[in-house]
C-alpha cells in the first residue's frame, strides 16, 4: 500500500500531524472481518473535524458493530491539496489508509452551506464522480447528513441520498441496508436508493422532481414515487438509546475545540426565531445526569482531556444543571478538569453555577444579547431584557471574570438605525461595568450578519447585502473606538454566500462546480475566500445571486425544501413570522406547548430531568493523600510516524498519556498553574530519535520502572519511554553537548571523496536562509565526526553550541550537494546524546 507519510514531499506540508491516524482510540478494523465500510467524511480540515462531536458520536456507534468499519477523512489543507493532485495521490482514510472511492459508503457532514466546494475538492481526490447519476454500481454511495442537509437542494444532485435529523439510527440503517445488498449480491444501485426511502429521515433527491417558474422561484416539487410524498426528519425519541463516546479518538494535533464534550440535551424549547437549530432539533431531550457523569468518568480516564464541555443549545436550561455541575466538580476538581458551558443564556444564569465553576478555572464567559435593545429582541423572540444582561454582566464580573464575549447579530429584521446606536450602548455599558473591577476586566464584542434559514419563522425576509453588512459594521467600529472593546466580526462577505446557498435550490449546482473549477476552496476561511470566484462563477451560469438573498419571499412562496419535513409545520412558522412583525413573543414550550407540529406527545415529547441527586458518592479521584513530590528523568523514543508531530504536540500527548495513567504531575503557581515537565531540545518534525530527555515532577513517588510500564502502555505508537531515574530535589535541567545521528538516503549518492574534503577543510561556508535573509555559516566546526556507513546512510556527530548553527539536515545537503528533493528524503535518526 503507498502510504502518504512515505512521499518525498510529505515532510514539507503544513502539520503533518493532521494526516497521520494512529491516534490514541483510533479504531483499525480488519478490513476481512467488517462487512461493510464507511468513509465518515468532514469538509474541513482535522482541526475543526475533530471538534465536531457528531462525527465522534457517529464514529463509536457505527464502530461498535463488528461488522462495520467507520473511518475518518478530512479535506487535506490547500498545500496538501496541490500536492496530492500533481503526484496523482489519491484521498485515503487516517485508519486504514484506503482510497475514498473504494469504501461502500462516503458520509459528508455538512454543518453549513460554505463547505460545499472541500465536499468537491474531496470527490475530486477520491476519484468518485460528483454527480450522482454518473455513479456506477461499483462507486461508493455518496450521503450527507447535519443541520445544512434540511435544505439539501442546492447540492441535491451530488448526493445519492441526505440524513434528515437525527443520524444514529439512520446511519446505522443505511449502512445495514448496504450490507444486506452485498450478502444478496444485489449491485443494483438505484434499486437500492429507492429501498432507502422507508427508513425514516432519508431523502433521495433523484425520486423528486422539481418544476421553476421561468427565471423565479421554485413552481412546485413533484414526487416521483407514489408512497414517498415527503420526507420527515428523523427523530430518537429518547437520546439515552445511544449512550456518549466512551473513548473519543485524542488528536495530536491542537484543534479548534481540544475538550472532552458530552451532548447534556439535544432540542431547545425557546424558540428564537432566527435560530435555525432550535427549530429543527425540537423536542427538547435531556440525557440523564447519571449517563453524564459516568460517561464524564469514563472518557477522561480513556483520553485524558483535562477540559470538559458539556454540549447543548441551551445549558443553562437543563434542569439539574447545579446538581451535575457540583458532582462533576467534587469528582474531578482535584484533577484539574476544567469545564465549560459554551451555550448559556442570560436568563437562565445562576450565580451558584459560577461558584462550581470557578473552582477550578475562570474560562471566559460568552453571553448573547443577539440585539441592541428589548424591542428587537422580542422581534426576534430572544425573550431577554436589557436589564437581565447588566445583571448578569455584574455577577460574572463580581464573582471573578476578566472576559466577557457578547454576541451580537446585525441585519435582523425590523432593525433599525437606533436599534444599532442601543447595541452600541449596551456594549459600552458592559464595558463600564468591567472597568468598575478595579482589575483588567475586558469586554468582546462580536457581530455576525443575520442569515435567514430554511424552517425558521425568518425564511421569509430578506438578507442584508454585504455591502450594507460592512456599513453597519464600520459604523459600530467608529462609535466603538476608544472604548475598552475589542469589537470583532464574521466577514459579510462570507454571510453573503451563506445566505444565498441557505436557501438555494438545484440550480445553483452548476454555479458551484464553475466556482471549484476557478477556484473556490475553503470558503469558510476569510482568508481564502474570493467574492470575485463567486461572481464570476454566477455570472457565466446565469444566475442572479441578489435573487435569493435580498428578496422578501411573499407568504405563499414554494421554498426549495417544501418536501422536507422538519416537524415544525409551515403553519407554526407562518404565525410566529406574524407574530415578529408586531413585536409578539412567544413563551418557552415548557411553560405551555404550542402545538409546532413536532411532538405527537405519545412517542415524541420533551423529555426533560427535573430532580436529581448524585446516588453514588464520588470516589475519590487519586489515591488518597500525596506523599513527597518527585522529580524524575525520562529517556524516551519518538520513531515511524511519530516523528511528524511537533514539540507542542508530543508535550501534549505525554501530559495525556500521563493522566491516562493515573499519574498526577506537579503544578507550577501562579494564575495560569502549567504542569512541572521539561524537553531538553525539541526535536524539529520530520526528525526521529532513540534517545530524548525529559524532566518532570510527580506528585507522588513511584517506583522508576512502574512509571515507565504505566505510561508506556498509554503512549501512541512510535514514542516509548526506556528509562526513567529518580532525581534530587534540586537537579537543574541539563545541557545538550552532542547528539550523533544516522542518515540514510533514498538514493545512493554519498562519496568518500566528499567527506574526505569536508574533513579535511577548516572552513566549509553554507548559506542559511532565513526570515531575516541569507546568512553565511561554517558547517566544519559543528561536525565533530562523519563516516559513510553504506551506499546510502551514513553517520555523524554534531556539537551544540551556542553560535550560530545549521541543522543535521543543512549541513548534510551541504557536504553532499543534495538537490531540496533529495533533502527532503533524508531519513534521520537521532542515535544517541552527550547531555551536561
Ligand atoms: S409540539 Fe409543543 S412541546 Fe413539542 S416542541 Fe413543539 S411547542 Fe414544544
Amino acid at each position: 500500500m503507498t502510504r502518504l507519510i512515505d512521499q518525498t514531499w510529505f515532510s514539507s506540508i503544513m502539520r503533518p500531524s493532521r494526516y497521520l491516524g494512529g491516534e490514541v482510540n483510533a479504531v483499525t478494523k480488519d478490513p476481512s472481518e467488517a462487512e461493510v465500510s464507511i468513509a465518515l467524511c468532514f469538509p474541513d480540515i482535522y482541526d475543526v473535524g475533530m471538534s465536531h462531536l457528531g462525527l465522534k458520536i457517529l464514529y463509536s456507534i457505527l464502530n461498535s458493530r463488528p461488522w462495520l468499519a467507520a473511518e475518518r477523512v478530512f479535506a487535506p489543507w490547500s498545500d496538501l491539496e496541490e500536492a496530492m493532485r500533481s503526484s496523482g495521490f489519491p484521498l485515503q482514510s487516517l485508519e486504514s489508509k484506503k482510497n475514498l472511492s473504494d469504501f461502500d459508503v462516503v458520509g459528508f457532514s455538512l454543518q453549513h452551506e460554505l463547505c460545499y466546494t472541500n465536499v468537491l475538492s474531496m470527490l475530486h481526490l477520491g476519484r468518485i464522480p460528483f454527480f450522482s447519476g454518473q455513479r456506477k454500481g461499483s462507486d461508493p454511495l455518496v450521503i450527507a447528513g447535519g443541520p445544512a442537509c434540511f435544505n439539501p437542494e442546492p447540492v441535491a444532485d451530488l448526493f445519492d441520498a441526505f440524513v434528515i435529523g437525527d443520524g444514529e439510527e439512520a446511519a446505522l440503517s443505511i449502512c445495514r441496508a448496504v450490507r444486506e445488498a452485498r450478502r444478496a449480491g444485489n449491485k443494483d444501485r438505484e434499486g437500492l436508493l429507492k429501498d432507502l426511502r422507508h427508513i425514516p429521515g432519508i431523502y433521495i433527491p433523484s425520486l423528486f422532481r422539481v418544476h421553476y417558474q421561468p427565471g423565479g422561484p421554485v413552481k412546485g416539487v413533484e414526487p416521483l414515487l407514489q408512497d414517498y410524498q415527503e420526507v420527515r426528519k428523523a427523530i430518537i425519541p429518547d437520546i439515552e438509546s445511544f449512550p456518549p463516546p466512551p473513548a473519543p479518538v485524542v488528536p495530536f494535533t491542537g484543534l479548534i475545540h481540544d475538550r472532552l464534550s458530552i451532548e447534556i440535551s439535544r432540542g431547545c424549547t425557546r424558540g428564537c426565531r432566527f435560530c435555525q437549530a432550535g427549530m429543527i432539533y425540537r423536542p427538547v431531550r435531556e440525557r440523564h445526569p447519571d449517563t453524564i457523569l459516568r460517561n464524564a468518568e469514563e472518557a477522561l480516564k480513556n483520553t485524558g482531556h483535562e477540559d470538559l464541555s458539556l454540549l447543548s443549545l441551551s445549558c443553562g436550561d437543563y434542569q439539574c444543571l447545579l446538581p451535575l455541575l457540583q458532582a462533576l466538580m467534587d469528582r474531578f476538581g482535584d484533577q484539574r478538569v476544567s469545564i465549560s458551558l459554551p451555550s448559556l443564556r442570560i436568563d437562565s444564569l445562576d450565580p451558584a453555577w459560577m461558584e462550581q465553576i470557578k473552582r477550578v478555572r475562570k474560562t471566559g464567559f460568552t453571553l448573547a444579547p443577539e440585539a441592541g435593545n428589548d424591542r428587537l429582541r422580542k422581534i426576534i423572540n430572544k425573550g431577554l431584557t436589557h436589564e437581565d444582561i447588566i445583571t448578569t454582566a455584574q455577577q460574572v464580573f463580581a464573582a471573578g471574570w476578566n472576559l466577557i464575549k457578547l454576541y451580537f447579530m446585525i441585519g435582523l429584521p425590523g432593525e433599525r438605525k437606533s436599534d444599532l446606536e442601543d447595541m452600541v450602548s449596551l456594549i459600552r455599558e458592559v464595558a463600564s461595568i468591567a472597568g468598575k473591577t478595579g482589575r483588567k476586566a475586558k469586554v468582546n464584542a462580536s457581530v455576525a450578519t443575520f442569515v435567514p434559514k430554511s424552517h425558521t419563522p425568518f425564511m421569509w425576509a430578506p438578507q442584508l447585502s454585504a455591502e450594507e453588512g460592512w456599513e453597519r459594521i464600520n459604523a459600530l467600529r467608529n462609535s466603538l473606538k476608544g472604548s475598552r472593546v475589542r469589537l470583532k466580526w464574521n466577514s459579510p462577505k462570507l454571510s453573503w454566500l451563506e445566505g444565498i446557498f441557505s436557501r438555494g435550490d438545484r440550480r445553483l449546482t452548476p454555479a458551484l462546480v464553475k466556482a471549484w473549477e476557478l477556484g473556490a476552496r475553503f470558503d469558510a476561511w476569510d482568508e481564502h475566500f474570493a467574492k470575485s470566484t463567486w461572481e464570476k462563477a454566477f455570472l457565466e451560469t446565469g444566475i442572479s445571486p441578489e435573487s435569493y438573498l435580498s428578496r422578501a419571499r411573499p407568504l405563499d412562496e414554494v421554498f426549495p425544501w417544501e418536501h422536507i419535513n422538519c416537524g415544525v409545520s409551515k403553519g407554526y412558522l407562518k404565525k410566529e413570522w406574524k407574530k415578529a412583525l408586531q413585536e409578539m413573543q412567544t413563551s418557552d414550550c415548557r411553560q405551555q406547548c404550542h402545538e409546532c407540529g413536532v411532538c405527537d406527545h405519545e412517542t415524541t415529547d420533551p423529555l426533560l430531568v427535573s430532580e436529581w441527586v448524585p446516588g453514588v458518592k464520588p470516589s475519590p479521584s487519586s489515591p488518597a493523600g500525596f506523599s513527597e513530590p518527585q522529580k524524575y528523568r525520562l529517556t524516551f523514543e519518538k520513531l515511524s510516524h511519530a516523528r511528524f508531530l511537533g514539540h507542542l504536540e508530543l508535550v501534549r500527548v505525554f501530559l495525556r498519556a500521563f493522566r491516562r495513567a493515573g499519574v498526577q504531575l506537579v503544578y507550577s503557581k501562579g494564575y495560569h498553574p502549567m504542569p512541572k515537565i521539561s524537553f531538553v531540545t525539541a526535536l524539529p518534525v520530520g526528525m526521529e530519535s532513540r534517545v530524548e530527555t525529559m524532566d518532570v515532577e510527580a506528585a507522588d513517588a513511584i517506583e522508576p520502572l512502574s512509571l515507565v510500564r504505566e505510561v508506556n502502555k498509554q503512549l501512541p505508537e512510535g514514542i516509548s519511554i526506556s528509562r526513567a531515574v529518580m532525581l534530587g530535589k534540586n537537579a537543574g535541567k541539563p545541557r545538550l553537548k552532542q547528539s550523533g545521528y544516522l542518515i540514510t538516503l533514498r538514493e545512493e549518492l554519498l562519496k568518500e571523496s566528499a567527506v574526505a574534503q569536508f574533513l579535511h577543510s577548516d572552513t566549509w561556508q553554507v548559506t542559511k536562509r532565513t526570515s531575516k535573509g541569507d546568512r553565511e555559516v561554517n558547517a566544519r566546526p559543528l561536525v565533530e565526526a562523519i563516516e559513510i556507513v553504506s551506499p546510502n546512510s551514513l553517520e555523524m556527530r554534531i556539537h551544540h553550541n551556542s553560535g550560530p548553527g545549521l541543522n543535521t539536515r543543512e549541513i548534510v545537503a551541504a557536504i553532499f550537494s543534495l538537490s531540496p528533493t533529495e533533502t527532503a528524503g533524508l531519513r534521520i535518526v537521532k542515535t544517541d546524546q552527550i547531555l551536561e
